[in-house]
């Protein structure tokens, strides 16, 4: 059974592709152009973390990949069959598991029930076989299995996110789709938080998307870091991080780290001033 946890969780990965995709708002006729033109390939089991300054269409891009919100030009592939097109406006599904800012675990129920919920509703597995699959699936990710009899009030913050972490994993996604899942925290908080999730990443390797605006975090965890644009959004740029897996905190002072950091900072530094002088523009 071990063995069906840790292949079922890492086989099932998938490239993601965003090709010239555009979204534009226009509920009042007052037209917001988001996203302009963003071209994205994600490899399977790639971590590429998605970084801008506010309002530059970050959340618009990850609603448009899980299927909540329709893109308005261009296409978006998932293992290189067609996801959404104009024509066809994409769905959320099982294939890619969005985990939020915010905790959306249920309260009334325990560990064990939120993180079988999606197998059982699924028609995946039976509840007694999903409650040992998951019994072994929260051993693998670092001993939740002492907390499977808990409810969400009962464990702090941080373990009610690695949950939240493990109920996406177990549905065995294409993609997982992070939103700043770390925002509310506090830094101490933050550095276990990531130092969970490379680990996880290294013991069920999967596709993930990570939105942040922060980027040492955005570094420390990602293959590739791509900066958007501010409004409208676009790619400004695509780096790859050279750092080995796996990761450890101390790399955040190391030379590479540095320089990328600068790179990066220089780039969004420069998107955050352009938005600043539309917003003087916009007020004057
Ligand atoms: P980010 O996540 O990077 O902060 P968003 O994706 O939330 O940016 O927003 C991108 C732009 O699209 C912003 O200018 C925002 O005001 C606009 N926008 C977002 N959602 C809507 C909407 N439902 N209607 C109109 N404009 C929207």
């Amino acid at each position: 059974m071990n063995e069906q946890v840790a292949q079922l969780a890492t086989i099932n990965s998938g490239a993601f592709s965003l090709r010239e995709v555009g979204k534009i708002y226009d509920p009042t006729g007052a037209r917001v152009v988001a996203l302009d033109n963003c071209s994205v390939d994600i490899h399977a089991n790639e971590f590429v973390a998605l970084v801008g300054p506010s309002g530059c269409g970050k959340s618009t891009l990850m609603n448009i990949m899980a299927g909540f919100d329709d893109l308005t030009s261009g296409a978006m592939y998932l293992d290189d069959v067609p996801l959404s097109t104009v024509e066809r406006p994409a769905k959320p599904g099982p294939d890619r598991v969005v985990v939020f800012q915010h905790g959306a675990l249920f309260p009334w129920m325990t560990v064990l029930d939120n993180v079988t919920y999606g197998l059982i509703r699924q028609g995946r597995m039976k509840k007694k076989e999903a409650a040992e699959y998951a019994y072994q699936f929260l051993d693998k990710a670092g001993g939740l299995n002492k907390v499977a009899e808990y409810f969400p009030g009962q464990i702090s913050s941080g373990m009610q996110r690695r949950v939240e972490f493990i109920r996406a994993l177990i549905n065995d996604p294409k993609i997982l789709l992070l939103d700043e899942p770390f925002r509310a925290m506090d830094t101490v908080t933050q550095a276990r938080m990531h130092r969970y999730l490379l680990q996880m990443y290294q013991v069920f390797p999967k596709t993930i998307m990570f939105v942040t605006h922060d980027i040492d975090e955005a570094i420390l965890l990602s293959d590739t870091v791509v900066v958007m644009t501010t409004r409208p959004g676009k790619i400004k740029l695509s780096a790859k991080v050279d750092l080995p897996r796996p990761r450890t905190p101390d790399m955040i002072t190391s030379k590479e780290f540095l320089v990328l950091k600068k790179e990066l900072l220089t780039a969004v530094h420069e998107e955050a001033k352009k938005a600043f002088e539309r917003g003087e523009r916009e007020l004057a």
